[in-house]
């Protein structure tokens, strides 16, 4: 019998979702997912630094046409490594949309080497040039209803009864 169970990429690449759904940002709601040995080992959204007001509260603190008071979700998910001492060589991250310069960067530097995103966005080519310099790849990923029919208020009532 086939595994019917969801593949890790769309699975990974939900949560990264999920995690969008925290973003504290009206402009763009970003989600990223580290995961290493098929783990996840950390998770960010874009949002303000912890004890900074949030851009949904007091909106957007926009300087030449950028929030400059979010983290963008990548860099929220390697901090939180950072922070903990969790180690980001090798791992892959499962973003929302394609990070941006800054983020691809940082993202590389700490040891990413595959990057999966659900939509393009923005897709910087010097971005795109640099993961291709160092042997990264950066995947599309689409995500396939099918593998989320078992998931309904229903039988989320189940299994919360
Ligand atoms: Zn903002
Ligand atoms: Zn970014």
């Amino acid at each position: 019998m086939t595994d019917q169970r969801i593949p890790w990429d769309q699975y990974f690449m939900a949560q990264a979702v999920l995690l969008a759904l925290r973003s504290t940002c009206t402009r763009l709601e970003v989600g990223a997912t580290l995961v290493k040995d098929k783990r996840i080992i950390a998770g960010g959204y874009n949002g303000s630094v912890s004890g900074d007001v949030h851009c949904i509260d007091d909106g957007c603190y926009v300087v030449d046409n950028h929030c400059i008071r979010t983290i963008h979700a990548e860099m929220n998910a390697l901090l939180q490594c950072a922070k903990l001492g969790i180690s980001t060589d090798q791992a892959e991250v499962y973003v929302t949309h394609f990070p941006c310069l800054q983020c691809t960067k940082a993202l590389l530097q700490a040891g990413i080497r595959k990057i999966y995103y659900l939509h393009d966005y923005r897709n910087d080519p010097y971005a795109v040039e640099l993961i291709n310099q160092v042997g990264a790849t950066a995947q599309k990923v689409v995500l396939e209803p099918e593998y989320f029919q078992k998931l309904s208020f229903g039988s989320l009532n189940e299994l919360t009864e």
